[in-house]
């Protein structure tokens, strides 16, 4: 949904003819010099006399596009985070650090684009690219199997200086959607991203999808189009789709020199000036005053359209546009893109092509220039238990807060990565985990650079960084004792249930089954998405994940890392069971087999957690860009909006999954000691629902009253009947089995659209969307996952290979009375030959 806003620039441009345009102020020329002046002037602390060395003493000094005009973009970057440090009273803000991230379709170039980054800002020395000849492989593709495959699995974490020492983290995230939990993991830690858009296919399935994640984070983004190198690249298209698809206010910062395979530089737009990528590896800028005679009205017009668009999305500048038309001041044009880029209203587009090493350097300008510090971001905690949001500070002297948001199992041991929000984290510090109050003293910190590392010191506010021998879970908060205190603890991460499951065997020896529940145990601690348990029947490992490349990735790592082979049987979905009303209940479990006897009788009732028919109507259910925007709004929030629907979503996502048992005891009938007995009983039988044997969820249980004796009664009678009076009532509440539906997003050449839409259909698919744009049509629908197997090869069939589709779990829905009567049918059968056994 777009939020426009009230006056339109044609308005304001017919009020404002008469205005004659003021010519460009001239740059000044000791930008430099002033720009460090004005740091050491407004943030004496010793915070920022830190940064001020790290700006003096930065490794790589880059070669800006264009050293004055990056000078007044960068000193109004830096001017503006000084600002928000003023206005929040902050003395040791890291006005100099980003954060960003890279997201986009699988194969638009990430990988490549990060390694141009990488040895632009020195931190490489040669540029190795994704299956490239030399068979070493692209630097942020550590793994084995990355390289091999040529996609990028789980997320890189790497930091760079760029632009007279500006201190930036990247992460590198996953294409693939069933690597989502990698990607919102990112998310949740980023202050900005890139979003990679081929310059040939444009917004594609997957595009939509990083999309709705970046909306769900409040993550404001650059775009970077890639590959315009490429027979067919048409940018316009590509922007075009920006502000239809995406519903994102854009314009281009940089329009190419050439396309196809003539591209050799960009235009920038704001200065009209041409800058050409020269050097071995486009590392070396010619600056241009005069661009090509070819482009002359084209990138005019491109400015025009940068400042139409921005008259239009930002009030400020919509008043100086009326006072100065189109001669706008430079300055007052970067701080436009900045404040609406960070008030997500709008996309800066840049263009390029990563491989042909055009275009890289002016939109890591970009990242310095217009993307925020952790200054201009918002952050928050919540605080014990009145779950009051507590806004967080990004000052280095504040008391620490931090959120470890990735564990991976390596050579030496755990590495946990953390994002400071809050104060410093130094080595040999005492830090406590906020969730289970245990203290420890920070032991080894590094920053990242792919798969090496660097030891440091400490870590500020605002920063990203590693350490060792941390025993945590992913999402833990660690403060220091003042946080502990005030039982400060950051959100954790939003973590889609696994939708699908298969059954593996390791073949072999002992070894074998040693090394099995090794890697089973390493991978289930680095990723929340990946589960595993033991079938009681089969006997057999079940492991569930987010689709079939998820699980086959796992295997296969099992194979290359651990040397162990696994039998893998057919994926099966995750069903879910819960309820639709309320139901009593009242059970007397009671057995005389002489000596002591048992006896227990428990009465309540049970019902839905939420309203029945949540499923339909969950907040999460309507991915628009404004239901994303209110919910997550607790995360990285530009202002205090939606701080109720936040609330509500949190709590009916939550609802919607767990299961609550409720102690409405009156009077004795029950001695106190049996309650947990007895609420065991109700976790044992939510484990296997009545109807299919499928985990319940979205049940509470209330026990109002009971029976018990004084000698037979105890813990296992009680544990029982409660476990027997769930089974019971379960059908009278309207007992419904839930399946994983998915949000498909399919895209065609234009001609086989209507067998798309037929095939989804078929498949019990709703269409929520479908746009056809030039060749190619973008259809999106919500299909549950049961009917998706085998999805890819008919869709291979039907158009020659030419489409392509990503899904993303979207929620669990009550599945079909022919299904659920099979699923019955057949949990019934199970059970009978159980019982002859
Ligand atoms: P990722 O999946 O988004 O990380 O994409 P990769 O960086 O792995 O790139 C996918 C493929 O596209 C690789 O074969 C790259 O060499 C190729 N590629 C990346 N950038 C460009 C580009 O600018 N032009 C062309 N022609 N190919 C590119």
């Amino acid at each position: 949904m777009r939020t426009f806003r009230a006056f339109t620039l044609q308005s304001r441009l017919a009020s404002a003819a008469h205005w004659p345009p003021r010519p460009v102020p001239a740059p000044a020329d000791d930008l430099l010099r002033r720009c460090d002046a004005s740091l050491t002037q407004r943030l004496p602390s010793a915070a920022s006399t830190r940064h001020l060395l790290r700006f003096q003493h930065s490794e790589a000094v880059s070669p800006a596009t264009d050293p004055e005009q990056n000078d007044r973009a960068v000193q109004v970057a830096l001017e503006e985070a000084q600002i928000a440090a003023r206005e929040r009273g902050l003395t040791g803000a890291p006005v100099g650090r980003r954060n960003f991230g890279i997201a986009a379709h699988i194969d638009s170039g990430k990988t490549t684009l990060s390694e141009r980054i990488l040895f632009y800002s020195g931190r490489i020395r040669r540029i190795h690219e994704v299956r490239g000849k030399d068979g070493v492989g692209a630097t942020m593709d550590s793994m084995e199997l990355e390289r091999e495959r040529g996609i990028t699995i789980a997320s890189a974490a790497t930091y760079l200086n760029w632009q007279r020492g500006f201190h930036l983290n990247l992460i590198d995230t996953p294409g693939h959607v069933d690597f989502t939990i990698e990607v919102e993991r990112a998310m949740r830690v980023l202050d900005g991203a890139i979003l990679v858009l081929c310059g040939v296919s444009g917004v594609q399935s997957q595009s939509l999808t990083v999309d709705r994640q970046m909306r769900r984070y409040r993550v404001p983004r650059l775009a970077f189009v890639n590959k315009l190198d490429r027979k067919g690249a048409n940018p316009e298209r590509v922007l075009e789709q920006i502000v239809n698809k995406l519903h994102q206010p854009a314009a281009f910062l940089t329009i190419p020199i050439g396309v196809e395979r003539d591209l050799v530089g960009v235009v920038d737009v704001i200065r009209q000036q041409a800058v050409y990528f020269e050097g071995e590896y486009g590392e070396q800028l010619r600056i241009e005053d005069t661009i090509p005679s070819s482009l002359k009205s084209k990138a005019d017009q491109a400015r025009r359209h940068l400042i139409e668009c921005l008259a239009n999305v930002d009030e400020r500048f919509g008043d100086l546009f009326l006072e100065h038309d189109y001669g706008v001041p430079e300055d007052a044009i970067h701080r436009a893109i900045r404040r609406a880029t960070i008030a997500r209203s709008f996309t800066p587009v840049y263009c390029g092509s990563a491989l042909r090493n055009v275009g890289v350097q002016p939109l890591l300008d970009a990242v310095v220039n217009y993307l925020p510090s952790p200054v201009e971001v918002r952050s928050y905690a919540m605080q014990g238990d009145t779950e009051q949001r507590i806004q967080l500070e990004p000052d280095a002297n504040a008391s620490l807060v931090s959120l470890a948001f990735k564990l991976e199992d390596g050579r030496f041991g755990q590495l946990t990565y953390l994002r400071v929000y809050q104060g410093t984290l130094r080595r040999g510090d005492l830090i406590y985990n906020a969730r289970t109050g245990k203290r420890l003293r920070v032991p080894r910190l590094v920053r990242l650079h792919a798969d090496q590392m660097e030891d440091i010191q400490e870590a500020t506010a605002g920063d990203i960084c590693a350490m060792f021998g941390l025993d945590c879970a992913s999402g833990d908060t660690f403060t220091d004792e003042a946080g502990l205190g005030r039982r400060l603890s950051l959100e954790s991460i939003r973590v889609p249930e696994p939708v699908i499951s298969l059954a593996i065997t390791p073949q072999g020896k002992t070894d074998a089954q040693a090394n099995f529940s090794k890697a089973l145990a390493r991978f289930t601690k680095e990723d929340p998405t990946f589960r595993t348990y033991l079938d009681p029947e089969s006997k057999q490992t079940i492991i569930c994940g987010m689709g079939e490349l998820h699980l086959e990735i796992y295997i296969e790592r099992m194979r290359r890392e651990y040397g162990v082979e696994c039998q893998v049987g057919q994926p099966k979905v995750n069903y879910r069971e819960s309820v639709s009303r309320r139901a009593p209940f009242q059970y007397l479990h009671r057995k005389q087999s002489g000596g002591a006897g048992q006896y227990a009788g428990v009465q309540g009732y049970i019902e839905p957690t939420l309203e029945a028919g949540y499923w339909t109507a969950r907040p999460e259910d309507s991915e628009t860009a404004e239901s994303d925007r209110q919910a997550m709004s607790a995360v990285n929030t530009t202002s205090e909006e939606g701080g109720q629907a936040v609330a509500a979503q949190r709590e009916a996502t939550k609802r919607a999954a767990e299961n609550e048992f409720v102690n409405a005891l009156v009077g004795n009938n029950i001695p106190p000691q049996f309650i947990p007995a007895i609420e065991r009983g109700f976790q044992d039988a939510v484990q296997e629902g009545a109807l299919s044997g499928h985990i319940v969820q979205g049940v509470r249980m209330v026990l109002q009253d009971g029976k018990s004796h004084p000698v037979d009664s105890n813990e296992i009678a009680f544990r029982t009947a409660a476990l027997m009076a769930f089974r019971k009532a379960f059908p009278q509440a309207g007992g419904v089995i839930l399946e994983p539906w998915m949000r498909v997003a399919v895209q065609v050449p234009q001609e086989y659209s209507g067998d798309i839409l037929g095939s989804l259909t078929k498949r019990r698919g709703t269409v929520v969307n479908s746009q056809t744009d030039g060749e190619y049509a973008l259809i999106e629908a919500d299909v549950p996952l049961s009917q998706m197997f085998g999805y890819s090869t008919d869709l291979r069939s039907m158009t020659q290979g030419k489409g392509e589709f990503t899904m993303e779990y979207l929620r669990h829905e009550p599945c079909t009375r022919e299904d659920q009567e099979r699923l019955i049918a057949d949990y019934a059968a199970l059970r009978k030959t159980k019982a002859n056994d």
